[in-house]
């Protein structure tokens, strides 16, 4: 037996079974799973001896250069890919945004530009749609057949981002005429808005008034009405970034019935609360990102839900704006500060702290929640997402005993702070592989920018 590359005698952990076995790994992909796999023949052996030997994280959600309020998110495709890479994402799906009247082909080229030759792993997109005429309708099929095959709509931010129901309602038939996805910010942007401006009336300017202007009422609202959307339009949902207690009730109810609907939640909203906002001075703005940190009480309700399957998936939103320059846009007003967090590197460590060691799952619902259930949902499953013969190599070898303490000081993302600073997190990814190829080895990157590959993903079939 040839192999490029053997995995030695590791624990293989995959969304349903834990069990002691090797890889050979030929050409990028996984050839072999055995108990003993001969090595004489084997280019490189990687020892994973008390290690856990698990699929590469997918990221189903970040925002890699991408413009926002005058300014682009700080991390590009080069250096957010690395910093995924060091956390043991293998995967990421971002987002290309149409803008008012352009066609979706306009905004999935746009963002393949800005991938190419600059991603270290592989990469695919959801289309983000701002402006649904009748030829962005048609369009939606032919995106779907080209491997993009889910699209984002805002219930927020009007005038901006925001579209009307019925127009949510139009994508909707449409997805499931094609087997697309529709992915939902769920926030009413239409009270939101109004809060906002009386916010600025009463002189409320500083970060903490971003949070207070956006409730978990508008949250649960929203989601309640995308389900509802959803339904008439007998299409499946996947609810974004889902922040509270109120929203997550309202996924429950829906999937108590049967009802196809999906979500995933960040880390931010596991670790971080309304209490983060207290932060003296300007600092708050460092947690300035949509939806909003919540009272802390609703952060065991998000671990509980992932537990019991409300949610699916946890990604990050990752979309960095450094303090410096960028957050400081907004010293004076709050509805300046550019919205969004970092956090591409670091949510395998986190979700394996506060899930695995945390009592609250096991390391199969772990897997099954930053890499399985995100392959299944998008349409990468079983090429990525799983350990099996057939699929491609992209592994993580994971020390769940290290440490590790999280700072700006010793991260890879290009953000001059963390939103996670001081937070020990135990289970730490060792070795990562994308596609065969060493990308990260005893923590530090050895890949290359540009060997990242686009992923044509398929259309949806269910979780
Ligand atoms: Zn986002």
């Amino acid at each position: 037996m040839q192999f490029d590359t053997v995995i030695r005698g590791g624990t293989i952990v995959t969304a349903m079974d834990t069990y002691a076995g090797d890889i050979g790994i030929l050409d990028g992909r996984i050839t072999s799973i055995a108990q003993m796999l001969p090595v004489e023949n084997a280019t490189k052996v990687i020892d994973a001896t008390a290690r856990l030997v698990m699929p590469g994280g997918i990221d189903a959600h970040t925002h890699l250069d991408m413009p926002f309020g005058g300014t682009n998110s700080a991390d590009d495709f080069e250096s957010g890919t690395i910093a995924a890479a060091y956390g043991g994402t293998t995967t990421l799906i971002d987002f290309a945004i149409q803008l008012k009247g352009q066609s979706l082909r306009q905004a999935f080229e746009t963002w393949m530009k800005k991938a190419d030759r600059k991603a270290a792993i592989d990469y695919a997109f959801h289309c983000i749609i701002t402006d649904l005429g009748d030829a962005q309708l048609e369009e939606m099929n032919t995106l779907i057949h080209e491997g993009v095959s889910s699209f984002k709509l805002f219930m927020a931010y009007p005038g901006v981002l925001m579209v009307d129901d019925a127009t949510i309602f139009r994508a909707m038939s449409q997805a499931a005429k094609y087997n697309g996805l529709i992915c939902m910010h769920a926030e009413n942007g239409g009270v939101i808005d109004v809060l906002v401006r009386k916010a600025l009336a009463e002189g409320k300017r500083a970060p903490k008034y971003h949070a207070l202007t956006r409730p978990t009422t508008a949250e649960g609202e929203a989601t309640g009405r995308a389900i509802a959307l959803a339904e008439m339009a007998g299409a499946p949902v996947y609810i974004v970034h889902l922040s509270c207690n109120d929203a997550l009730e309202k996924v429950r109810e829906a999937r108590d019935r049967g009802v196809p609907v999906y979500a995933e939640t960040c880390p931010q909203y596991l670790y971080l609360s309304l209490e983060n906002m207290d932060a003296p001075g300007f600092e708050a703005a460092k947690y300035v990102f949509t939806p909003p940190l919540r009272e802390k009480w609703h952060q065991e309700k998000l671990w509980q839900g992932l537990a019991r399957d409300t949610l699916q998936v946890v990604s990050t939103d990752h979309c960095p704006f450094c303090f410096k320059e960028q957050k400081e846009l907004g010293r004076d007003d709050f509805t300046k500060i550019p919205n969004g967090g970092p956090g591409i590197e670091h949510r395998l460590s986190l979700v394996y702290t506060g899930g695995v060691h945390g009592g609250r799952f096991s390391p199969n619902r772990f897997v099954q929640l930053v890499a399985t259930a995100p392959a299944k949902l998008f349409g990468l499953y079983p090429r990525k997402g799983t350990i099996a013969v057939g699929a491609d190599a992209d592994i993580v070898v994971f020390d769940p005993n290290e440490s590790q303490v999280i700072s700006a000081s010793t991260h890879h993302m290009k953000v001059d702070y963390s939103m996670f600073e001081g937070i020990r997190v135990k289970g730490v990814p060792k070795t990562v592989l994308s596609r065969g190829r060493p990308v990260i080895e005893n923590g530090k990157f050895v890949g290359r920018a540009g060997s990242g590959e686009f992923i044509r993903r398929q259309g949806f079939t269910g979780a």
